[in-house]
């Protein structure tokens, strides 16, 4: 495909300042805010030395690994998910920068069930898109939730029954074709008929198989794991308000110890007091942040109007609500948000809150080359200041390169 003449201006402004390309950065570590001095040459970590003092006038901004996102639907304004032709490789670009502003340098566009042509046109917009390697550097990978999801409602969440299928492997095969083949985690209803089969070939063809929109029982849900289904998807969302306290699906994705889970850590998806009992059944290397934005997400406070004619409001805080039920109509929290969050509820450190926001999900996607501050990484950066538990992004490097620096 023939690069188009704004990413190829955008390569340039990127790639030809020296400036740019700092090949030392410094900053206190993630791990134990001790100083140190990051070497980097051509995008790769190739030291990292403690080292007594920083540089005078240096911030002492803390460094760690950029953020990587399994669940974006969306961000500033641009939505993977509708159809339409509006998505467009601008408007990915669009929406990675603004990620970047927030030190998410690694992300899976997700598309949710809707039409199959959407799905199919969608991704082919996406994977076109990531020919170019600005692109290419952040998105390694798509996330598909959906059509093979639970038709019950409060379990399907806002995915439209109309659109909801059956699981079939070879309808996955279209959609994986249009991705050029990287669709790297699906997320599906184990107890809906053929899930069990569609879950042993996405093991076989490497793709992470997620639980999620389920009101799946006890066994079926070990059956799925056994198959090789290794996390759940947003779990304490995605379910009916009300359900039975003995037989629901929160006890046997909690109690399995195979099945890692995602969450939601925006501070509205869930109570604190869910967060503490999800983290101390899983463990830090169990869990990981995810952010679920819709494409309201990084806009500025105010109402909106969605595509399908109805007034939403996000909130100075964050909070993307539906007014008139006073419902919470998506999330609009970039992950970092989560990092502050999770550390808030339940008192974990920041070395295990960047584990869950960071290392745990490269390690699952299999993106060996982030997600750690070691030499041999890729010099994927993220610079940032906390005030009371809120991560302030001041810069973030994608590859050694510069793409977000905070104004002065
Ligand atoms: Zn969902």
């Amino acid at each position: 495909m023939a690069v188009p003449l704004f990413l190829l201006v955008f390569m340039a402004m990127v790639n030809v300042s020296a400036q740019m390309q700092p090949e030392w950065v410094y900053g206190r570590l993630y791990l134990d805010h001790a100083p140190v001095a990051v070497r980097m040459e051509k995008g790769m970590i190739v030291s990292v030395d403690r080292i007594d003092s920083l540089p005078e006038g240096d911030p002492g901004l803390i460094i760690a690994p950029g953020f990587v996102d399994n669940q974006v639907n969306g961000y500033a304004g641009v939505s993977f998910v509708f159809g339409g032709g509006d998505l467009t490789p601008e408007g990915i670009l669009i929406a990675t920068q603004a990620l970047w502003k927030e030190g998410v340098t690694t992300y899976l566009p997700t598309l949710t069930t809707n039409d199959k042509s959407i799905l199919i046109k969608n991704f082919g917009i996406l994977a076109s898109s990531i020919d170019n390697p600005v692109l290419r550097g952040s998105i390694p990978g798509f996330h598909l939730e959906g059509p093979f999801i639970s038709p019950e409602d409060g379990y399907r969440g806002a995915h439209p029954l109309e659109f909801v299928r059956k699981p079939d492997w070879n309808e996955f095969l279209e959609y994986q074709q249009a991705a050029n083949g990287r669709i790297l985690q699906l997320t599906l209803a184990p107890e809906m008929e053929g899930a069990l089969a569609l879950i042993d070939s996405c093991r076989e063809n490497n793709i992470v198989v997620a639980l999620g929109h389920h009101n799946a029982p006890a066994d079926v849900i070990t059956q799925a794991i056994d198959r090789g289904a290794r996390i759940a998807t947003h779990l304490g969302n995605g379910a009916a308000n009300t359900i039975n306290r003995h037989r629901n699906p929160f006890w046997p994705q909690l109690a399995d110890d195979r099945l890692m889970i995602s969450i939601i850590g925006d501070g509205f998806h869930l109570l604190p007091e869910q967060i503490r009992v999800f983290w101390k059944v899983k463990g830090t290397p169990n869990t990981i942040l995810t952010s679920d934005v819709t494409h309201f997400a990084g806009l500025h406070p105010g109402e909106y109007q969605t595509s399908e004619g109805v007034t939403i409001e996000l909130t100075p805080e964050g909070m993307l609500r539906y007014p008139v039920q006073n419902v919470l109509y998506g999330s609009a929290s970039p992950v970092s948000k989560g990092v502050g969050h999770v550390m808030k509820v339940t008192g974990c450190s920041l070395a295990e809150a960047v584990q869950m926001a960071s290392t745990n999900p490269a390690r699952l996607y299999h993106l060996h080359d982030r997600g750690e501050i070691r030499p041999g990484m890729r010099a994927d950066l993220v610079l940032f200041r906390m005030d009371d538990f809120k991560v302030q992004v001041e810069k973030t490097l994608v590859r050694g390169v510069v793409v977000y620096e905070e104004d002065k």
